[in-house]
């Protein structure tokens, strides 16, 4: 195998805009601040359930639903406080995800339209609730049954669902909202193959997806375990990246599946839920056994500190989440590098992303180090430039 680096190989010479970068910096503003928004909300919401009452007194009105297949287990209030809960969330956050998207068809991101937007909110509400209120049941009927190690039990079960839901989600969830195509077979598809024997690997396959009929913006990823494994691009990547780029591109996601990287991702999230749980489990202790705050552990009034403990926890766990994710980026951008050897290519692949994207190639490292779970693209492209001198110094 030829090792020499290809710097002439290059494509035709892309460089960061400048102007898109003014126009990237300020959306990315406005659309933390209206993240900034959405918290807020949610934190006086859940402030004035824990400390006005509001939470003790919704489930005095729930009283009349006591079903209760296990002692102590009253399922029916479970359902109808959290639909209380997250609807009035979702119905004060409405006026916000509408500006979302509007915002994103002002900077020339989403083309969708109201209705195909409205469809996709609605299904993903669906696809969030329906999960929520399997977890909360089970939570509550372990808290009844199990009060001193239902966070064990619950954690357990979480892992399991999680593996499962990463088998199916390329045949389940995705569909929904995308459909994917054997990526043609050709000269790159061949390369990529050679690519992945080389690494002694293989991908069950290479696809696209329709990216293009919901934003003008490029993706590619791995996705699934084991029998349903496989590598998608964006087709808005298909006709505006050179070959060689696509091959870069496609390395990278090589490199995650290289690196185990879904297993790192499913291990970590699995004890970063644990570690919470346990916190909410010595709090929900403290609250009713010291405190008597509440008529017992299974007392579903207890669901807004659930809540808020979930949401804390979150919000402490998230730079540590983030900085593990852009660690593994970081592992599968040298893996490109290395395994390809197209410098010149991965920086025209990272340019053409972040020109594309609207990404901010140099956020405050505040910020990045906050809410980035890839590295800014600026850093990326520095990346590449450090291994092309570390290739030349032996
Ligand atoms: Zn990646």
């Amino acid at each position: 195998m030829d090792m020499e680096i290809d710097a002439g190989q290059a494509g035709p010479g892309v460089e960061i805009d400048r102007e898109r970068q003014v126009k990237a910096k300020e959306f990315a503003r406005i659309r933390r601040r209206l993240s900034y928004v959405n918290m807020g909300i949610a934190a006086v919401g859940v402030c004035l359930l824990l400390f006005t009452g509001l939470a003790g007194w919704i489930r005095d009105q729930l009283r009349s639903l006591n079903w209760q297949p296990v002692h102590g287990w009253f399922p029916l209030q479970v359902v109808c406080f959290f639909l209380i809960v997250m609807l009035g969330y979702e119905i004060i956050t409405a006026p916000s995800g509408y500006y979302g998207f509007t915002l994103s068809r002002r900077y020339g991101l989403s083309v969708m339209t109201l209705k195909s937007w409205l469809r996709d909110v609605l299904v993903g509400l669906v696809l969030e609730v329906a999960p929520g209120i399997a977890a909360l049941e089970l939570i509550y009927l372990l808290l009844a049954a199990q009060p001193d190690s239902w966070w064990l039990w619950v954690g357990l079960v979480m892992l399991f669902f999680s593996v499962v839901m990463a088998n199916l989600a390329p045949v389940l969830l995705f569909p929904l909202f995308y459909t994917f195509r054997p990526m043609p077979e050709s000269e790159l598809t061949q390369r990529l193959l050679a690519l992945a024997k080389r690494a002694n690997t293989h991908v069950r396959g290479v696809y696209t997806f329709d990216m293009s009929r919901k934003t003008t913006a490029a993706n590619a990823a791995l996705m699934g375990l084991g029998n349903t494994r496989r590598i998608v691009l964006g087709d808005t990547m298909l006709d505006r990246y050179t070959h060689e780029e696509i091959e870069v591109a496609l390395a990278h996601e090589l490199g995650h599946h290289v690196h185990h990287d879904i297993w790192k991702l499913i291990l970590s999230q699995s004890l970063f839920t644990l570690a919470g749980l346990y916190v909410a489990n010595v709090v929900l202790h403290w609250a009713v056994q010291s405190q008597h705050l509440y008529a017992g552990l299974a007392d579903v009034a207890t669901l807004p500190l659930l809540l808020a403990l979930t949401a804390l926890f979150g919000f402490i766990v998230m730079p540590l989440s983030n900085s593990f994710s852009r660690y593994m980026e970081y592992q599968a951008d040298e893996y490109a590098l290395q395994s390809t050897r197209k410098i010149e290519s991965f920086k025209g692949m990272m340019t053409r992303l972040a020109n594309q994207n609207l990404s901010d190639v140099e956020p405050s490292p505040v910020i990045e180090f906050f809410f980035y779970d890839h590295p800014a693209i600026g850093k990326r492209l520095k990346h590449a430039d450090k291994f092309i001198q570390s290739e030349r110094t032996p």
